[in-house]
């Protein structure tokens, strides 16, 4: 998938949720699919996964991660899935 498509999921994502001031990087990462730091508000998703994903599961990476910031909350708490569960039926998905 062309990054121009991959900013675009993540545009609607954070139009659906609501929020603000959050940016991402498109990035070679080493141990994992996606990261988001607080420090900076940015969400790191990892360039040699765009090609293996379809734009769903590319979507619902790109959730997970803004809802993070979206709970205030690094974990995966209640917060955390209640929030998810708005978006995605519980039972549909799992988290780790
Ligand atoms: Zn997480």
């Amino acid at each position: 998938m062309e990054r121009k498509q991959v900013i675009k999921i993540f545009r609607s994502v954070v139009k659906e949720l609501g929020i603000e001031g959050v940016k991402i990087r498109i990035t070679p990462m080493k141990r994992k699919v996606a990261s988001f730091s607080f420090k900076t508000k940015t969400l790191r998703l990892n360039c040699n996964i765009i090609d293996l994903l379809n734009k769903e599961q590319l979507k619902f990476i790109i959730f997970h991660e803004l809802i993070h910031f979206k709970v205030r909350d690094i974990n995966h708490r209640s917060k955390f899935h209640e929030e998810l569960e708005k978006y995605y039926d519980k039972g549909s998905v799992t988290t780790c």
